[in-house]
């Protein structure tokens, strides 16, 4: 065991977006690489967006991608006793203060500020304040003033220095007593021993702010990684715009968890022109010394590509208990009908998604099959008459039904009756399928057994119409 922890800090106001997976899978991969540990600690000190269904929500998802924690998850919202104590710490040593300024008042110094050509920044008006008026306050941290900037090195962007002039004293506590985001991170990872902070760059500008909290309250400050953010393909930042951002609507769209982690490492990340990359490759290959500093662009097509990729390489097992929820939506039930395993080993090839493979399935459970107009008209003509009873009768003496017998059976179907295999092909898929696209003919009669072929031939000999 390695001493690097990681964490993935999930705030519950919404859904696991694709943008947090991907921050999730870069600290969980590199916990798993260094054998180090992954902390899961969800952020739910606002208590008025954090929702139970968003906590739900973020630990299926990150069931789903198969991130597993080694600690957590950990809830800010049972620690507000700890983040009392870090505040009356930092009260007690002066170096944050009560501040009792009114929004209104706030409103006026902005107003000034901006009027006046400045940044809008409180300015301190509290600060050397010793009396206690019986009036809500907020907490401020006082911005040291020794200092007039701050610089770390960040483990993806390098060298970053934020000057003071940029900051103010930020709010630590708010009028009703709960603890604001900036400070609370910096606790819990101090007091979880967090020394590597992966996280989007969105919060960027607030590590400046962090490391002055770490500093006031006597933690070591940790390493700091910013991954790039996601973008659409326009350049602008990854919303509902550019399809699905939720991690979950990929599940109901019938993609494997495998090509959603595939896709989200590359997106920032590359080990040199690869791009099938299992979870165990992964953890062997992966560091942040190949996450690019540019934003990543989110490609839909790649997904399924990939997606594409890991069911027709699937192992057709697990693929079948997968496929299960996507047949049963469409009220199939898999038992009442060929072998599932047989069905998506029949499919694999031809399917991008499970979605559209349950839509291929589907043609093996209907009872009885329904043509496609279009198709019937074409193919189920009086002329076929002849060869679907010469099918039929031959098919009936067959025992195997295997692939090999099948194409044993059609050759001599084809000799004697002197046509080529696209005569016989097409109105056999229609009575066999009712017409819509579908894999060999052979594997389909192989699939269906020798009971249910004859059934579907039978009915297309009945269905014939000039
Ligand atoms: N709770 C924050 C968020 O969801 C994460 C903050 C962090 O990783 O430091 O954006």
């Amino acid at each position: 065991m390695s001493d690097l922890r990681v964490r993935f800090a999930p705030s519950p106001t919404g859904y696991l977006h694709i943008g947090g997976a991907r921050t999730a899978l870069f600290n969980y991969l590199l916990a798993k690489k260094e054998a180090g540990s992954f902390i899961l600690r969800i952020e739910d000190t606002d208590v008025a967006r954090s929702t139970q269904e968003s906590v739900d929500a973020i630990l299926n998802a990150m069931e789903w991608l198969g991130f597993s924690c080694d600690e957590g998850p950990i809830y800010q919202s049972d620690r507000f006793e700890l983040y009392k104590q870090k505040v009356q710490q930092l009260l007690d040593e002066g170096k944050a203060y009560r501040c009792y300024c009114t929004p209104e008042e706030l409103d006026e110094k902005r107003e000034k500020a901006k009027r006046e050509g400045l940044k809008p920044k409180y300015d301190g008006t509290c600060r050397h304040r010793t009396d206690h008026p019986d009036a809500p306050y907020v907490v401020r941290f006082m911005l040291p003033e020794n200092r007039e900037e701050t610089v770390f090195v960040d483990q993806i962007k390098g060298s970053i220095t934020f000057r003071h002039e940029e900051l103010d004293d930020l709010i630590i506590q708010r009028t009703d007593g709960t603890p604001t985001y900036n400070f609370v991170v910096v606790v819990d990872d101090a007091e979880m021993g967090i020394n590597l902070v992966i996280r989007g760059d969105d919060h960027i500008n607030n590590t400046p702010r962090q490391i002055l909290l770490y500093e006031a309250l006597g933690y070591p400050v940790p390493q700091f990684a910013h991954v790039p953010m996601i973008l659409g393909a326009d350049k602008k930042r990854l919303s509902k715009r550019h399809g699905a951002t939720s991690v979950m609507a990929y599940q109901e769209m019938g993609y494997l968890p495998e090509a959603l982690v595939n896709y989200l490492v590359r997106l920032g990340w590359s080990f040199g022109d690869e791009e099938i990359f299992s979870m165990e490759d992964l953890i062997e290959k992966f560091s942040l010394k190949n996450v690019g500093r540019s934003a990543g662009v989110f490609s839909p097509e790649k997904l399924l590509w990939l997606n594409s990729h890991y069911i027709k390489t699937g192992d057709p097992h697990r693929l079948a208990e997968l496929l299960i929820p996507f047949l049963q939506q469409k009220e199939i039930d898999p038992l009442k009908g060929p072998n599932l395993v047989d069905v998506v080993k029949s499919l694999q090839e031809r399917s991008g998604t499970l979605i559209e493979m349950a839509a291929g399935a589907e043609f093996y459970y209907a009872d009885p099959i329904v043509y496609q107009e279009k198709a019937r008209i074409k193919f189920l003509k009086p002329e076929q008459k002849e060869i679907f009873d010469t099918i039929y009768d031959k098919l009936s003496c067959c025992e195997l039904f295997s692939e090999e017998q099948l194409e044993h059976i059609f050759a001599e179907i084809m000799a004697a009756a002197d046509v080529k295999f696209g005569k016989i092909a097409q109105p056999l898929r229609v009575a066999l399928t009712g017409g819509v696209p579908s894999p060999g003919i052979y594997e389909i009669l192989q699939v269906l057994g020798k009971d249910e072929s004859l059934q579907r031939i039978d009915q297309a000999r009945n269905a014939l119409s000039s």
